[in-house]
């Protein structure tokens, strides 16, 4: 009876994969302690020759960006340091003049999602004023105008995505709009895990989770196929494994390469899914009330997965198994509900916030925060649909 049970489990799982479509983006993708010193080498097979840095002020004091400067040489013709967090529209004007003005034709993102978002900004905003037109793919192998290169120094994932968004500041609610676009996604990768030693805990642990939210979700996400499921569960068992040992030690450099394959999988895993609740709320929560992105994640994560447990039950109870969770003679729902109180229990202990009111959220902003989730296509596009603004509202101050 039990072996019938877990048959017709599988069966059902599997059969909702039995028809899937998804576009990978060409991209080179580069691996391994000391691998930015193969950026000039890089940069020459491509064939770029005006090249602009996009990065965050904390990156030239951690001895970042001296290295790049040596590698690029008089190639590298115009630096932007002043990115701020979730891809100000203010901000990408200025960065638009700089890359305008000196005439660019590849732009590099060193650092989170903010700086690799920004330069994917760039490029896109770019090309649409060089041509007069939408710069959005017609066909799916299309290739941009100027290219985006990502060296990723956090695990938000944002290097290996067609995907960014722009915080639009004018009007009466500030909001994040997001960008799909599978020509943005970066052409070329470099993965250094000792870019990621110089992480404070708060941003190892929030990206951490990140990473691990985009894992979860690309495992419920409506779009999901068998090679981002593959990539989600590999890298959930990364980053279970990896991120305590980065929180715990910083420093430890065979715990932040493995916490980088995590974040790397996880990013692969986003890529070629549509998220869902979890990511739609995080961007109503950092667009409107700019709660940092990690943070946000780490409050609404495990909210997230209870709200889709009875209607993605057998997903979780796949991701509950990749943290190391013994199945033993767990139903699906049993084994989901042990993988959200592990969640819950892993953010307790990289001591991250757990509740929207520690994240500065007021009370009376909820209001508003849930007519904008309830509107939002990405927290729609859920395995089980936000009834009404009023449940919207309850997930939020659930999590408050
Ligand atoms: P972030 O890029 O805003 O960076 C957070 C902070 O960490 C910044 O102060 C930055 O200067 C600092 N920092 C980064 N690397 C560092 C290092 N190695 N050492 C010391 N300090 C360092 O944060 P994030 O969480 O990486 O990115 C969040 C943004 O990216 C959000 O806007 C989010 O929506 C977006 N995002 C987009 C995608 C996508 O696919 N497009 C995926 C994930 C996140």
């Amino acid at each position: 009876m039990g072996r019938r049970k877990i048959f017709v489990r599988q069966m059902v799982t599997f059969e909702k994969m039995n028809s899937f479509s998804y576009t990978l983006p060409a991209q080179e993708i580069l691996f391994g302690a000391g691998v930015v010193a193969q950026l000039g080498s890089a940069v020459s097979r491509f064939g770029w020759q005006r090249l602009m840095l996009c990065t965050s002020p904390s990156l030239r004091p951690n001895g970042y960006i001296a290295p790049i400067e040596v590698a690029l040489g008089e190639r590298l013709v115009a630096t932007f340091e002043r990115t701020q967090a979730h891809v100000l529209d203010y901000q990408l004007a200025e960065a638009l003049e700089t890359a305008m003005a000196h005439n660019v034709d590849a732009v590099i993102g060193l650092g989170g999602g903010s700086a690799i978002g920004i330069a994917k900004a760039v490029s896109a905003t770019l090309e649409e004023r060089l041509t007069g037109k939408s710069p959005r793919s017609v066909y799916p192998t299309e290739q941009p105008l100027i290219s985006v290169i990502a060296i990723p120094t956090t695990y938000a994932g944002s290097e290996m995505t067609p995907v960014y968004g722009v915080t639009h500041t004018t009007g009466d609610t500030t909001r994040k709009v997001t960008v799909r676009d599978i020509k943005i996604a970066p052409k070329l990768v470099l993965y250094d895990p000792t870019l990621t030693l110089s992480l404070p805990p708060n941003v190892t642990t929030g990206t951490g989770i990140n990473a691990l939210a985009h894992c979860i979700e690309a495992l419920y996400s409506t779009t999901r196929h068998p090679l981002a499921t593959a990539a989600a569960l590999e890298s959930i068992g990364h980053i279970t494994r990896a991120l305590p040992l980065c929180y715990a030690d910083g420093a430890d450099l065979a715990a932040r390469t493995e916490m980088l394959i995590g974040a790397h999988l996880a990013g692969a895993a986003l890529a070629t899914v549509t998220m869902a609740i979890h990511h739609g709320l995080c961007h109503v929560l950092g667009g409107t009330v700019r709660v940092p992105h990690g943070i946000a994640n780490a409050i609404v994560l495990p909210h997230a997965m209870r709200f889709n447990l009875d209607a993605a039950a057998p997903e979780l109870a796949r991701a509950a198994e990749a943290m190391g969770l013994l199945r033993e003679n767990k139903t699906d729902g049993q084994m989901a509900q042990a993988g959200i109180e592990y969640v819950e229990e892993l953010i307790r202990r990289l001591g991250l916030p757990q509740r929207l009111r520690d994240a500065g959220v007021a009370e009376n902003d909820l209001p508003k925060l849930a007519a904008l989730a309830f509107n939002s296509a990405t927290v729609q596009n859920n395995p089980r649909r936000l009834a009404s603004v009023q449940e919207a509202e309850t997930l939020f101050r659930a999590a408050w």
